[in-house]
């Protein structure tokens, strides 16, 4: 073939898939694959229509331009847009590329205008900017989704369900997403950052619980995505729908209530920090502030890619885990000490497949674990807190405290796991105590840490004191600690130290 015999020129916002198709359909090749054919691509190139390359473009364009009669960069710029990755693409977004793997339609717009719009593929976008219907992301009447052939231009081309029957439905636009349908024709400083708020709401909201783990996420096909995109935006501009949002995920993860309000709330949290350092200032975008409660979970399992599913079997649980990283965030031990309790439950800890290995561990499990360490105080029982003096005298600290109250070294309870206060009855705190001392005085202890818990009256009675390590020697450290306990002292002194 010399060249097409019908060479129409695209249209304005024409996606670069939808001009290939009418290419083939005006010159009497049978569908999209046979097309690329022509043009020299195998079969496979297909998918990569959508997430096409600038490089891609161009090679594109240099195979349709003898064929078109045309410039190669005539037909560049024509869909350059399509292919501009500083557009699309961003890494650190949650949404990092754009454009949908699955095909969209303003059914009313295809039957007026003929074509397919580039728009359409954008994750951000719920509306027909035209219509203000809601976008289709599968046929409604079998609910297949669509495939790139010419019969789509008039009706679905599975079931052959006319688009020139579908009911026009009109919706209220909230004005983020009208500023945001001029990503492509007229793009603003200001956008980069309001497609990271709404992607971040979007993958966040579609699933809660799997965001906190998965950072970067593609829009993978499901049916109802625009509405779900629609209800995104809802959630950013609605309080009420965020209200909704809280309550159920209290409802879903009440079971955490011993490790307290950031447990419970890690996906919100988890939400308000994606959307960064001014999270509701969006709040004058409102447009329509009735709204009907969000249908929010169960989460949408086919918006992310279903990786975690190959690791545990039911559903719920994957609504309690968190990487092991959250851990500091939501609890007062220290990684080492939570780690030291975590291994002796070792079931708790799932590997992630090997590309990216993360630690996660089952809050659920962790809080009907330590249930019954948070209770109230009992008459008999003391505060501990972390500035309690005891502490800092006999070497220790509340952490060892905490960590040993819950793997029941000692007998005592928490106020919460999320506060610092422990209640423990006297003696127990006595006896505890005088093991810690010990521990700490059976092992060199640095200078450093000398120094610090009791403050240098003499800095020179220190130094002699110092083995050759730069630790001081053990007993010298408990010289030191029985003077400022003000006991009697045991005068014995380490080998060397009187040189
Ligand atoms: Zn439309
Ligand atoms: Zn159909």
């Amino acid at each position: 073939m010399s060249h097409f015999g019908v060479r129409p020129y695209p249209e304005p916002s024409e996606s670069l898939s939808s001009y290939l198709l009418r290419l083939a359909s005006l010159n009497g090749i049978p569908n999209i694959t046979a097309m690329l054919r022509v043009l020299g691509y195998s079969q496979s190139s297909e998918k990569k229509l959508c997430h096409i390359r600038p490089y891609q473009l161009e090679s594109m364009a240099d195979a349709l331009a003898p064929l078109l009669k045309r410039d190669a960069a005539d037909i560049v710029s024509a869909f350059k847009n399509q292919a501009d990755a500083s557009l699309l693409y961003k890494p650190s977004r949650m949404i990092q590329d754009l454009r949908t793997q699955h095909i969209r339609i303003c059914p009313h717009c295809i039957v007026s205008d003929g074509y397919l719009d580039f728009q359409w593929s954008m994750a951000h976008i719920a509306h027909c900017p035209k219509h203000h219907s809601l976008l289709l992301d599968s046929c409604p009447l079998c609910d297949q989704p669509f495939s790139l052939s010419s019969e789509l231009f008039v009706g679905c081309p599975h079931c052959y369900h006319p688009w020139s029957d579908s009911p026009l439905e009109s919706h209220k636009i909230s004005s983020l997403e009208m500023q945001l349908w001029q990503v492509l024709t007229t793009p603003q400083a200001d956008h980069q950052f309001l497609l990271d708020v709404i992607t971040s709401t979007i993958a966040i909201y579609a699933r809660p619980y799997d965001s906190v783990h998965q950072e970067t996420i593609r829009v993978f096909h499901f049916s109802e995505y625009s509405h779900h995109v629609s209800k995104s935006y809802e959630l950013i501009f609605s309080d009420k729908a965020r209200k909704h949002w809280q309550r159920t995920c209290f409802e879903q993860r009440s079971g955490l209530m011993p490790l307290g309000d950031k447990a419970i709330y890690i996906p919100i949290n988890n939400w308000l920090r994606q959307l960064g350092h001014y999270p509701m200032s969006l709040t004058p975008f409102i447009a329509d502030k009735k709204s009907e409660p969000l249908s929010l979970l169960p989460e949408y399992q086919e918006f992310l890619k279903p990786l975690r599913l190959r690791l545990t079997t039911s559903v719920d649980d994957r609504r309690y885990q968190i990487p092991k990283r959250f851990l500091r965030e939501l609890l007062p031990l220290s990684p080492h000490a939570f780690q030291r309790f975590i291994t002796t439950h070792n079931e708790s800890i799932i590997h992630q497949p090997p590309q990216k290995p993360v630690e996660i561990i089952d809050l659920k499990f962790i809080a009907s674990t330590l249930a019954n360490k948070v209770r109230h105080r009992s008459a008999q029982q003391i505060i501990v807190e972390p500035k309690s003096i005891g502490l800092s005298q006999h070497l220790t600290n509340i952490n060892h405290l905490i960590l040993d109250v819950l793997i029941d070294v000692v007998e005592g309870s928490l106020e919460r796991l999320d506060s610092k206060r422990v209640y423990i009855s006297a003696e127990n705190y006595r006896n505890w105590l005088d093991v810690q001392l010990k521990k700490a005085c059976s092992a060199p202890i640095s200078a450093k840490k000398m120094k610090r818990t009791f403050g240098c009256p003499n800095d020179e009675f220190l130094h002699y004191m110092y083995t050759t390590e730069g630790v001081m020697g053990m007993a010298g450290a408990q010289y030191q600690l029985i003077k400022s306990l003000q006991r009697p002292m045991d005068l014995s002194v380490p080998a060397g130290a009187n040189d």
